[in-house]
């Protein structure tokens, strides 16, 4: 049985669709071709009403970097064929060159405008080295949005991340800048990543007190190995100020694919030696003895390790969207089977999944 990713039309009716194509055998031996499929899902952005598909995909390390562009396209081609609505992008990628390669998908491609939603980044600059050109501060933040529009080839970005916080600009300054560029048409919703549940909170006051748009989401890490923001330090504010969330790293740069267990890896993301810092983060002694449990289950429940990892991030209802990056077409295709297997994840296999990563974190008990 194999499957693909179409976009149907029945009825006059185009659908996003997962396609599980097969046969039925049927009478005297005649075999009927049947087709059968799983629609993307669509999760609201926090409180706000755009619907992000659960699955998206970006560009960090891939795009105008460790990938050619034939690859990024087929890429986009088929995340789009998927019903994937989020490309997600920052400035500092591949110093701007992942939203030029980007950019230059989305022209050829010529989606219409209203299918698909697109983000950059603001903090790191694209390369630049001066102060000027890097922070939260009006002038970075301005004249990045007007560069990432015109890298990425949009006439505005649907969500625009602050992404770390700035210690050396006021709040205010960040939060009066992102209302402005979004009440001037180039912003529609914009955001916070890695930022701690109290500066995002202030960003809120700031924009109460002053009548102004605050930030609707927040992109954090998560994954089974880093779970403390998403889990506990923002469990208020989902209710709170209904914070939406698009996570990075699913499979904690492809560690949680399973394929370092071995040891044996070559052309990964890992062995980049502009990595090695992550690297000893993540190819512990530890970390690796509870991958191998890990892929044991997966293998009982018939799915990979990656497929595992990113079916585990899918179950948390405070996830809007779970970000994947692949770096080959496989890779994707994989992944994004994994939204139809959120049903082996029961209570029973969840809770065997937290006796082997011995992480859960503990919410205060006041
Ligand atoms: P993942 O943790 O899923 O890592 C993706 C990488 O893992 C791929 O490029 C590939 O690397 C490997 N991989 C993926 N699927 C498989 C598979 N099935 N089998 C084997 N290897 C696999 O996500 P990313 O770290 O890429 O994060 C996703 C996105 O989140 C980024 O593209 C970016 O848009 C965003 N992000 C945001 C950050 C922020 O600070 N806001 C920080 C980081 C990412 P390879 O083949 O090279 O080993």
């Amino acid at each position: 049985m194999s499957m693909q990713f179409q976009r149907i039309c029945i009825f006059n009716l185009s659908f996003h669709c997962k396609f599980i194509e097969g046969h039925i055998i049927v009478g005297q031996g005649q075999a009927l071709s049947f087709l059968t499929f799983t629609p993307m899902n669509y999760r609201r952005l926090g409180k706000s009403g755009l619907q992000l598909s659960e699955l998206s995909l970006g560009s960090w390390i891939t795009f105008g970097n460790q990938i050619g562009n034939e690859v990024s396209e087929k890429l986009m081609d088929i995340a789009y064929d998927a019903g994937i609505n989020f490309f997600d992008n920052a400035e500092v990628y591949a110093a701007g060159k992942s939203e030029e390669v980007m950019g230059d998908i989305l022209r050829k491609k010529g989606w219409a405008r209203d299918t698909f939603t697109v983000s950059s980044k603001v903090f790191w600059g694209a390369g630049g080295k001066m102060p000027t050109q890097r922070g939260l501060h009006r002038k970075h933040i301005v004249e990045a949005c007007e560069a990432g529009m015109k890298r990425l080839q949009v006439d505005y970005l649907d969500l625009y991340f602050c992404h770390r916080p700035d210690k050396n600009t006021p709040i205010e300054e960040t939060v009066w800048s992102m209302h402005n560029l979004i009440l001037q048409g180039k912003v529609l919703y914009w955001g916070t990543s890695e930022w701690s549940a109290q500066e995002i909170m202030e960003a809120h006051m700031v924009a109460q007190r002053y009548n102004l748009i605050g930030p609707t989401m927040e992109q954090p890490q998560y994954n089974m190995l880093v779970r403390q923001k998403v889990e506990v330090e923002f469990s208020q504010i989902y209710k709170t100020v209904g914070l939406g969330t698009t996570i990075w790293s699913p499979l904690a740069s492809g560690v949680l694919s399973g394929k370092y267990n071995s040891g044996s890896a070559e052309d990964f993301r890992l062995k980049r030696t502009e990595l090695n810092w992550l690297a000893e983060t993540l190819l512990t002694d530890e970390n690796i003895s509870k991958l191998k449990k890990l892929g044991d289950l997966a293998s009982d429940l018939s799915m990979t390790m990656a497929q595992l990892g990113v079916a585990w991030c899918l179950k948390n209802p405070n996830v809007s969207t779970v970000i994947l990056g692949a770096s080959k077409v496989e890779q994707l295709k994989e992944n994004l089977q994994a939204a139809e297997m959120l049903d082996l994840l029961t209570d029973e296999v969840m809770l065997k999944i937290d006796e082997i990563l011995d992480n859960k974190p503990i919410h205060p008990a006041y």
